[in-house]
């Protein structure tokens, strides 16, 4: 499974164009498919929960990845880490979404 996802994040930024070098990791937490968090050196952190990931279609593991490549962009592009999904999610949701052919509503919606 983490492969698999590993292997989306490294498309969906390649198509996407996203210059971000991330390191993919499995979360524990129950609350969350996904999350991107950075880590003091500014690494950025995508975790994903595997359990929740295998529940999932591979179309809307995609969908996920975008979302939270998106959250990565913002924070690569503003210096701000947040969990909100307000304009400048949305600007760089859509384009990544667009760019990585997954519908809008099913990538840059809230849930996570
Ligand atoms: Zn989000």
């Amino acid at each position: 499974m983490l492969e698999l996802i590993i292997s989306l994040v490294l498309n969906v930024s390649a198509v996407a164009n996203v210059p971000i070098d991330f390191d993919v990791r499995s979360t524990e937490n129950e609350r969350v498919y996904a999350q991107h968090a950075v880590g003091k050196s500014g690494q950025h952190y995508l975790l994903f929960n595997l359990n929740h990931m295998g529940e999932v279609s591979d179309y809307k593991k995609k969908a996920i990845v975008a979302h939270e490549i998106s959250h990565a962009m913002v924070y690569y592009e503003t210096g701000k880490t947040s969990m909100k999904h307000g304009f400048e999610f949305k600007k760089a949701c859509k384009k990544i979404a667009e760019d990585s052919n997954v519908p809008f509503n099913k990538a840059c919606k809230r849930s996570h």
